[in-house]
């Protein structure tokens, strides 16, 4: 009897720095949950640092292995999903060779994140094909592993549509290879870092899934809050403040009504607030940062579960690249 596959996702992160909480509660925590329904891929896509980060790529290495620690301390099972590097599966770069083939440039000119990245990193030259390929590269990791489903927040939604585009392309040109990978729109809270804006690390706002009791501490106590609440006997708007906005994703129920009623009604000054957010937050990054040195501390266990990620992974890419190949009637064997 045949068993229905379940329904294949892949998702990507590159690895630019060490992962905070905004990185948790946007995917990791989704990706958690995804393991148990879903046939998941985990890759860390080191090529794609490198459309950005290419004149500067000495921490990459460390920075795979930190990204690598950091999604075995939150959880990600890699007895259930393959974690691999993305560069330890060179189909993913034949695919994007191949693909390039037939994919029209203004295709690419018109992913809209191409100009804004280009506005943003004005400081790089990103004037580069790397740069101006890199959503194709990213629609190869997807079609090699012939994935159902990307899990995508509302920016990425142009990307997986040019996926979807050159795989429609491709199977028109050369027959049906691949399935058209469907968006799995994900609703991330909206997570302020310590200043008030995105956490994000180019900010430099971040609290880090690496950070110790006291590094939390201090972060949080730098925390912007209700600009108007300049005194304690002053009532403020937990609305517009990033600590209470925190509370919300990391403190109980009971902790989030403290806080609000407490800031309207002045009945709490920021400094109980923000120690109620320390705690929340050290409670949920102790049993992450206990793994953490666990797993930091014997590398060899790292590198073994990556190996043995990339050969699950290849196997499936290599058999893709063999249809496609085929397709293409360049396959000699
Ligand atoms: S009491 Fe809490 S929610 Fe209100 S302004 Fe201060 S830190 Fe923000």
């Amino acid at each position: 009897m045949n068993v229905p596959r379940r329904p294949r996702v892949l998702s990507g992160m590159r690895p630019t720095g060490p992962l905070h909480v905004g990185h948790l509660v946007g995917a990791l925590d989704n990706w958690i949950r995804m393991q148990d329904e879903l046939d998941c891929y985990f890759t860390i896509v080191d090529w794609h640092a490198l459309t950005t980060d290419y004149a500067d790529p000495g921490a990459l290495l460390r920075n795979v292995r930190e990204v690598a620690v950091d999604w075995l301390a939150v959880g990600i099972d890699p007895d259930k999903s393959p974690l691999f590097v993305q560069s330890d599966v060179k189909e993913h770069a034949e695919l994007h060779l191949l693909l390039s083939m037939i994919v029209p440039l203004s295709w690419l000119e018109r992913v809209p994140t191409y100009k804004e990245q280009q506005e943003e990193l004005r400081e790089r030259d990103l004037a580069t094909y790397g740069f101006l390929g890199y959503p194709l590269l990213q629609t190869a990791d997807v079609l090699a592993y012939k994935a159902d489903m990307v899990p995508v927040g509302e920016d990425q939604v142009p990307h997986l549509e040019l996926a979807r585009e050159i795989a429609r392309r491709f199977n028109h040109l050369y027959g049906p290879v691949f399935p058209e990978p469907q968006a799995r729109l994900t609703r991330t809270p909206r997570l302020p870092g310590t200043d008030g804006r995105k956490m994000s690390k180019s900010y430099g706002n971040t609290i880090d899934l690496g950070d110790d009791p006291a590094t939390v501490s201090k972060k949080v106590d730098s925390m912007l809050t209700d600009p108007q609440r300049t005194h304690r006997h002053i009532p403020g708007r937990p609305e517009i403040c990033p600590v209470y906005q925190n509370h919300l994703v990391f403190s109980s129920a009971e902790t989030q009504a403290w806080a609000a009623e407490g800031c309207r009604t002045a009945g709490i000054g920021c400094r109980d607030c923000k120690a109620a957010l320390k705690e929340s937050l050290v409670r949920r990054l102790a049993p992450i940062s206990e793994r953490r040195n666990a797993l930091a501390a014997d590398p060899a266990a790292v590198d073994r579960i990556l190996a043995d990620g990339a050969e699950r992974a290849r196997t499936v890419a290599a058999s893709t690249l063999g249809d496609v190949r085929r397709a293409m009637r360049i396959e000699r064997r």
